[in-house]
């Protein structure tokens, strides 16, 4: 499933460009365009649900593989160790309204909201 106007179904179906960084059968790892830390990219499903909740009940083995992933990215990237965020709804800073999780790493992240 998708959504014509949702930004991130456009690229996992390769209609607007992304810095990919992994591809899996179900996941797609890519790098975010307005990055907040050294490493920072996101990993998405490839079947558009709107968020981590809904990941969970509807593709929860999808969301499994996104987890893997995102270990994977940061395998290669920050030596394992990372940030995984999933911010859910607008209130939260939900602004792309397709599942996806924020690796991070690579300086000192903080917890200010
Ligand atoms: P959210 O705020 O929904 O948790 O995260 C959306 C993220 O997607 C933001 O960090 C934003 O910079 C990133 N983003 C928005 N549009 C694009 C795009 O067209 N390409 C890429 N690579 N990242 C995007
Ligand atoms: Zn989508």
């Amino acid at each position: 499933m998708s959504t014509t106007d949702c930004i991130f179904c456009k690229i996992v179906a390769g209609e607007i460009p992304a810095t990919k960084v992994v591809e899996t059968e179900n996941v797609i790892a890519f790098r975010d365009i307005a990055p907040k830390a050294p490493v920072h990219v996101l990993v998405a499903s490839k079947t558009h649900v709107p968020n981590v909740a809904a990941a969970a009940r509807e593709i929860p083995e999808v969301l499994a593989e996104m987890a893997v992933v995102a270990q994977q990215v940061a395998d290669a990237e920050c030596d394992g160790e990372y940030r995984l965020i999933f911010n859910t709804g607008a209130a939260a800073g939900q602004t792309v309204f397709h599942v996806h999780g924020h690796v991070m790493n690579g300086g000192a992240l903080g917890w200010d909201a």
